[in-house]
């Protein structure tokens, strides 16, 4: 048997517990426990679909069809998708007061459907679940421009003004936006305990928002399945799927079931 001390399970345990102000940080593999793809990994979208960048989908026709085709497919995704137990153990911990916020690389507004208030969660790579017009800014629920796609728009156009659609995503070849960034980095410097969760912390800005908060003085746990070049910087690696190792240490933590 394992020395408690070296049990990585104890260990977070222990960093939460001393932890007051905690912020989770969540890439891909936070929702493929959902049956989100993560597009990057083998067999994900991106063998089958081009990505195509915002200059392109302004310029060609074409484009926005192959555009419009992909999110086709990651929106019927989206409709068979619910949070997995590590969202749930993440909502439980907020509920509990224990969580300052959520930091996520996901578009797919799992972490608000578990039940985490929106307030406390920072979409860095924007949202699917809306849909935004180019030219005049109008705003519709996502389901509304899946059922057109089924119906068999390629391309739907904005219903008040005949513009461009897009989901509220940011797009390759799209910069951030400054003021979720801005916000982001104060999180990421007021925390104590940085916990990077699903994320294989290569593309900026999932590489610096850890580096900002050990560099004030956070502790930093890093969960993922494969290495991540942040490892030698972590107090805590955990080689592990999210969902499990989040559903564990929050019931042990909190004392109580998730689900
Ligand atoms: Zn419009």
């Amino acid at each position: 048997m394992r020395e408690p001390e070296n049990d990585p399970l104890q260990q977070l345990i222990g960093l939460l517990k001393s932890s007051s102000s905690l912020i989770v940080f969540t890439g891909a593999g936070m929702s493929t426990e959902s049956g989100i793809t993560d597009y990057r990994s083998k067999g994900g979208l991106w063998q089958r679909f081009q990505p195509v960048t915002i200059q392109e989908f302004m310029a060609s026709a074409d484009k926005r069809r192959d555009y419009w085709a992909y999110k086709k497919e990651l929106y019927r995704e989206m409709k068979r998708a619910k949070p997995n137990a590590g969202h749930l153990a993440l909502a439980r911990l907020e509920k509990a007061g224990f969580l300052a916020g959520v930091i996520t690389q996901n578009i797919d507004g799992l972490h608000q459907i578990s039940g985490i208030p929106p307030e406390k969660v920072i979409e860095l790579h924007g949202t699917n679940r809306k849909t935004v017009c180019l030219k005049c800014e109008d705003e519709t629920g996502w389901e509304e421009t899946l059922a057109r796609l089924e119906k068999g728009e390629d391309i739907p156009l904005c219903l008040q003004c005949g513009g461009l659609l897009k989901p509220a995503t940011i797009s390759f070849g799209q910069g951030l936006d400054s003021g979720v960034m801005t916000t982001a980095s104060m999180w990421a410097q007021r925390c104590d305990l940085m916990l990077a969760v699903g994320s294989t912390l290569i593309v900026e800005p999932a590489a610096s928002l850890p580096r900002i908060a050990k560099k004030h003085g956070s502790k930093l746990v890093i969960i993922n399945l494969s290495e991540t070049p942040l490892d030698p910087l972590a107090d805590l690696l955990i080689t592990e799927k999210a969902g499990k190792i989040l559903k564990q240490v929050v019931e042990f933590f909190l004392g109580m079931p998730i689900e």
